[in-house]
């Protein structure tokens, strides 16, 4: 097996800045990953020779495969050729076939070729060209003190053509990869699910462990290197283990969603589902309709936002409204139950509260929320202080509610 430390270099002043991401970096990782290398390092430098330089001088002292994409083509911001070859004290050579290359390439597209692109037909001595499909820029190839260097152009489209044709060929089958699994958590704080899991967590090896928090959602990513074609099986292993600890906890895995889990309950059941929302705006409902298929359970719902939608559209009374405020689980209970005769359904849920940033008055803080849920023998309301923004009380709020479907349809499926 080798164990190869591979880095990853992107290139481009561009993503250094907000507006840019390096998403060819997680493409990179991923299908690296599928091939059993783990990427050690990942750095973003910007089109300055010098600190180039410096990342590559840093990434040949502790890698022994290095992939940097950007910075081949042919304006002067585009360095990386000229950085490499100057870092590794080679002299750059003019490639006629890949200078021939370009220029039939700008020929078929009715144009000259400007003389700056005979830049990209230059080649490090000893580098080996990789074939661009897509564009002009071809890759490179080299090796230096038995540590691999790739180029491959910033375009993600060209650098994962070239990565697929090109590079993963070249480094071989491994007869390995990584499995991956994600454990999504609903309902415990990070530092309650890291206290309950130390004693699985601290087990895990060699399957590697990372935890990782979102507003009101707790994630356990799962990595084991395992041979091609085998079971992952300390991952099997470590999910048994947790879901023994956490129980219905565990919402979801992998790309499964907790409006996924609960659709496919409900589905299950032969049940169907309303909702009645106010204070997340629709938000549920935009949810569970993300799933295709969802026509099969979910038959509607209605954004009550204001008393009087609340009163005329879900039948919730005035006297509630009045008595109780439309933030009360009186409240949250009659619209739930209103949704459920609206539409017919077998369950409701409904959601009211105070978003933010100003709450309802004393005792009536932002992020008051209460949750409803009706069905067959189920009357429920969940009244809780969410922290966070507006934005951040509303997703929590539509997250929370799934979840509290989810949990209800899971006590429904055991009691059948
Ligand atoms: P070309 O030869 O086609 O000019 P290049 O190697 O010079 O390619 P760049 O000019 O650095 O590539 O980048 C081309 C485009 O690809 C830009 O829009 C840039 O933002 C995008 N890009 C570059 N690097 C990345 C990256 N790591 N992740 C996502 N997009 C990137
Ligand atoms: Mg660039």
């Amino acid at each position: 097996m080798s164990a190869q430390r591979a880095e990853l270099i992107a290139v481009g002043s561009e993503l250094l800045e907000p507006w840019r991401t390096d998403t060819n970096g997680s493409y990179l990782t991923r299908v690296l990953g599928e091939r059993g290398i783990a990427v050690r390092f990942r750095t973003v430098v910007g089109d300055t020779s010098e600190d180039l330089q410096e990342a590559f001088r840093v990434a040949l002292g502790r890698s022994d495969l290095i992939v940097a994409t950007g910075g081949l083509g042919p304006t002067i911001d585009d360095l990386t050729r000229e950085a490499v070859a100057g870092l590794l004290g080679l002299p750059l050579l003019p490639d006629e076939a890949i200078a021939r290359r370009i220029e039939e390439r700008f020929r078929r597209l009715g144009r000259e070729m400007p003389p700056q692109n005979r830049r990209q037909a230059m080649v490090p001595r000893g580098a080996e060209a990789l074939p661009n499909r897509l564009g002009t820029a071809p890759g490179l190839w080299m090796t230096s003190g038995g540590v691999r260097i790739v180029l491959l152009p910033g375009v993600p489209e060209e650098m994962r053509q070239m990565t697929e044709a090109s590079v993963l060929p070249r480094l071989g089958a491994s007869g390995e990869r990584f499995a991956h699994r994600i454990i999504k958590i609903a309902g415990l704080a990070e530092s309650e699910v890291d206290r309950r899991l130390d004693d699985v967590a601290r087990r895990a090896a060699p399957v590697a462990w990372t935890i990782l928090a979102g507003p009101g959602q707790v994630e356990i990513h799962l990595r084991e290197r395992v041979r091609e074609g085998e079971p992952p099986e300390g991952i099997e292993r470590i999910d048994g283990e947790i879901a023994a600890v956490l129980g219905a906890h565990v919402a979801a895995r992998d790309e499964e969603t907790i409006e996924e889990v609960a659709g496919r309950l409900l589905a299950g059941l032969g049940a169907t589902l309303a909702t009645a929302e106010s204070l997340t705006g629709g938000g549920i409902a935009e949810r569970l309709t993300r799933t295709p298929g969802a026509s099969r359970y979910f038959r509607g719902g209605v954004v009550a936002y204001g008393d009087e939608a609340k009163g005329a559209v879900l039948g919730v009374a005035a006297e509630t409204l009045r008595a109780r405020g439309a933030v009360s689980r009186e409240t949250a209970l009659e619209m739930a139950h209103g949704a459920r005769r609206l539409f017919t359904s077998t369950w409701a849920l409904a959601a009211t509260g105070y978003a933010g940033p100003v709450g309802g008055g004393p005792g009536r803080p932002p992020g008051r929320v209460i949750l409803g849920l009706v069905g067959p023998g189920v009357e429920s309301a969940r009244d809780v202080n969410l922290p966070g923004s507006r934005r951040a009380v509303r997703v929590r709020s539509c997250r929370l509610a799934l979840d509290m479907l989810r949990r209800a349809l899971l006590d429904a499926e055991t009691s059948l």
